[in-house]
């Protein structure tokens, strides 16, 4: 039997495939899944060059690209706190209840396990490269970046001037160089 809801929580700076199938198959344990945008407060810096805003959209527009049913998920922003032992009680203030964290990144692991609330680690999908640190080097260096997000976050991107954001937040000041 399916869990009733679980939740996934990922930076997402940009979408790109990986989360995607991390989502689909997800959706096969659950019934629902709450999609958590971490670090949503962040923007305009070479690892976070996108608003949470931004976000939200890229991944409304890839799920629905992908024909995800939108009454099996909701896209919550969150906001990171200073203290991280406080961290899932915010968490779960923001979010509809949830029994079960989907996620690879250790810290999320541990604070969740600590809360006593099991967490899952999902299987990797070609991690070489769909992942956002190599997106952002891609169009950093004007390679295929296109290839490794869905169609639909390449036209936000596009839409929001993404690659000349992130081409300006790595120009150095004179004097940092
Ligand atoms: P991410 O976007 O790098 O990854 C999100 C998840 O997507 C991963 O856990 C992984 O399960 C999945 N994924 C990524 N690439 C994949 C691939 N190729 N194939 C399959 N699955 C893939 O995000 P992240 O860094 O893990 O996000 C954690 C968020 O939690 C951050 O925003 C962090 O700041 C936040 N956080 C905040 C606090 C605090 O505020 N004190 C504490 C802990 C964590």
């Amino acid at each position: 039997m399916k869990e009733k809801r679980g939740l996934l929580i990922g930076r997402m700076q940009p979408v790109h495939k990986g989360h995607i199938s991390v989502i689909q198959e997800t959706l096969k344990e659950v019934e629902e899944l709450i999609i958590g945008i971490g670090s949503a407060e962040k923007s305009h810096t070479e690892s976070n060059p996108f608003t949470g805003g931004e976000r939200i959209l890229m991944l409304t527009k890839a799920l629905r690209e992908y024909d995800i049913d939108p009454s099996r998920y909701y896209i919550i922003p969150l906001e990171d706190i200073s203290c991280n032992s406080l961290w899932v009680g915010h968490v779960k203030m923001l979010t509809p209840p949830f029994c079960k964290v989907y996620s690879g990144n250790s810290l999320v692991q541990q604070l969740f396990e600590e809360g006593e609330i099991p967490c899952i680690q999902p299987s990797l999908f070609n991690r070489t490269e769909y992942s956002g640190t190599e997106v952002r080097r891609r169009i950093l260096n004007d390679d295929d970046w296109q290839s490794l997000i869905p169609e639909s976050v390449v036209k936000v991107i596009n839409e929001i001037k993404g690659v000349q954001r992130i081409q300006k937040l790595n120009k150095k000041e004179i004097s940092e160089l």
